[in-house]
């Protein structure tokens, strides 16, 4: 008998998955094999747009590497079809990983938001800064996960 795939089998309550498969309504905007383009249902302003993998994937590294350049293709494409479509004078895309992160839907996604000069919107926070001579070794320590040997 064939096993439940275990990524769809985990899905079953998920509202994005239950979008993909049209069992919740949205405004679709894009679709291809692989990525669902929506409306957010609240946005940070008009037109503010997430970008879906149609599989359950709960966050950006569970996504598999061979699925980056489809996604970065089709949040371009929307991206310039927002700018064109809104006047939009900017853009801010991101996704929030975790909950810590402020992530509230565990179906990973990324958010493509309007901006324009007044529309008083902060996404910026208080800014800290380094000691003396800590730049270099934050570097390091992060550097060494990311040698040739680990990958
Ligand atoms: P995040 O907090 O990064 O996980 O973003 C989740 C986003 O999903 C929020 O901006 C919500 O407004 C949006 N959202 C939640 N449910 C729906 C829905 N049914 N249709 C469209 N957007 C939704
Ligand atoms: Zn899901």
């Amino acid at each position: 008998m064939p096993q439940p795939d275990p990524i769809d089998a985990a899905s079953g309550d998920c509202v994005f998955c239950r979008i993909v498969r049209r069992e919740l309504p949205a405004e679709i905007l894009y679709e291809d094999d692989t990525f669902v383009g929506i409306l957010d249902i609240n946005p940070i302003h008009y037109g503010h747009t997430l970008l879906i993998p149609r599989r359950h994937y709960e966050e950006f590294l569970d996504i598999p590497p061979a699925d980056f350049r489809g996604l970065m293709q089709a949040a371009h494409r929307i991206t310039g079809a927002l700018v064109e479509s809104l006047d939009l004078e900017g853009y801010n895309v991101f996704s929030n990983n975790g909950r810590v992160a402020g992530q509230s839907v565990f179906h990973f996604h990324l958010h493509i938001v309007p901006r324009f000069r007044y529309d008083n919107i902060r996404l910026v926070h208080e800014l800290r800064s380094y000691d003396p001579g800590e730049l270099p070794q934050w570097g390091e320590r992060i550097r060494r996960h990311l040698s040739p040997s680990r990958s």
